[in-house]
């Protein structure tokens, strides 16, 4: 939207121009206006002057990629109209048009409009600005708040049933007590959803880490495993750390453990009981690879793809059992990629997953130092 807005004001400049310039002795009938192809030259949008004659006098190279210009001629109809209207009375006309025109694969193409008069010689200036990306990203964001407000509603409304539900069993102590328990699931659940919502919110602008700096991979495994214990003893899976010892990552420790530990709660989560959840590190060049690899019931494989993506489950019932948020995998991945990094993963229904956090190594080059796997267990 920026470059329309600057776009309007490039509009105005070059009227003006025109306008003050342009004697008749001046006026090459063909020609642009004084400076006008240098102010062309340096806008983004695709713009188009057109003749007297509809006869495209300039185009800048956007407007040719998007196959609004072809030769000497303006190809969207639409355009066309518009533009003889403004030479017809010489009012600036808006729009928004779709062009079946393709670019890099794209079906259509949505334009931000604007038509004006250039010059006094018949000359009319077109600005057209790109709006699918614009159009996807709103699209997605109001996607984004429909999922959130629905499971907001989820928990919300359990707790005023169970609220409800109390009230009606005042006279009944051991009624009160069991309700009162699934109210302090139902709020659990809540404090997770919005913690996981400002973790998400904090890191998923696409923006590179703030204060990188060297973060030693060993602690950061060591402190996520310790904040999945619990779980995992509950049922009764070890967690082990194991790789190589010493490496460092350049990122932030907070985000490493934060991707860590979604990453072994759901290896937790998505296992049976006694089974094993490995952690491990491992030099890879210019980067540290950390992976998380569970015996659990792995992940089909059309679903792989679509993982990582927010609220996205292959069993919604089964995410909600384990207290899942639906955004762990989403919050790795943006973990991963505010460190200029990946995460990848392998699975087989019925064997287990593997995921694997690809983070660029401390000065630059990831130095193996050996270690032995030393088992942590989970008992508490
Ligand atoms: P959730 O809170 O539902 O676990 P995530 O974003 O962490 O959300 O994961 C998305 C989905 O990916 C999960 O609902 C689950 O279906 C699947 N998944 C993630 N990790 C594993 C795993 N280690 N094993 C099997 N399935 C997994």
């Amino acid at each position: 939207m920026g470059g329309f807005v600057l776009g309007s004001f490039v509009m105005l400049a070059i009227r003006r121009q025109t306008e003050k310039r342009e004697t008749p002795s001046e006026a090459v009938d063909e020609g642009l206006p004084p400076g006008v192809a240098s102010v062309l030259a340096v806008l983004p949008s695709s713009a188009v002057v057109l003749d007297r004659e509809d006869r495209v006098l300039r185009a800048s190279s956007a407007a040719r990629a998007f196959g609004l210009v072809r030769g000497e001629s303006l190809m969207a109809a639409e355009l066309l109209a518009m533009a003889r209207k403004v030479r017809r009375d010489g009012e600036i006309r808006e729009s928004e048009i779709e062009t079946a025109g393709r670019k890099f694969g794209q079906e259509s193409t949505t334009f931000a409009v604007r038509v004006a008069p250039l010059g006094s010689h018949g000359q009319v200036l077109v600005l057209a600005e790109d709006q699918t990306e614009r159009r996807r990203v709103e699209a997605v964001r109001r996607d984004f708040v429909a999922n959130v407000s629905h499971e907001l509603k989820t928990p919300v409304g359990a707790l005023s049933l169970l609220a409800e539900t109390i009230q009606d069993a005042a006279d009944d102590p051991e009624a009160v007590r069991r309700f009162a328990g699934r109210m302090q699931h139902e709020a659990a659940r809540l404090t997770y959803l919005v913690q996981d919502l400002i973790t998400l919110s904090r890191i998923q602008g696409g923006e590179p880490v703030p204060a990188p700096g060297p973060v030693p991979v060993d602690e950061a495994m060591h402190e996520a495993i310790d904040r999945c214990n619990t779980k995992a003893s509950a049922k009764d899976i070890t967690l082990v750390a194991g790789g190589t010892e010493g490496l460092s990552i350049f990122g932030d420790d907070e985000l490493l453990v934060t991707a860590l530990r979604n990453l072994i709660d759901n290896a937790v989560a998505y296992s049976p009981e006694h089974t094993r959840v490995v952690v491990s590190a491992r030099p890879a060049g210019d980067c540290v690879e950390v992976s998380v690899s569970d015996q659990g019931i792995g992940i089909p494989e059309g679903a792989q793809e679509r993982i990582f993506e927010r609220f996205f489950r292959v069993d919604a019932a089964r995410s909600r059992a384990t207290g899942g948020t639906g955004l762990g995998l989403a919050i790795v991945k943006h973990v991963a990629v505010a460190h200029g990094g990946e995460v990848t993963v392998w699975s087989k229904e019925g064997s287990g997953s593997t995921f694997t956090l690809r983070l660029p190594a401390f000065g630059g080059q990831a130095v193996p130092v050996p270690r032995t796997t030393i088992p942590l267990e989970a008992a508490q």
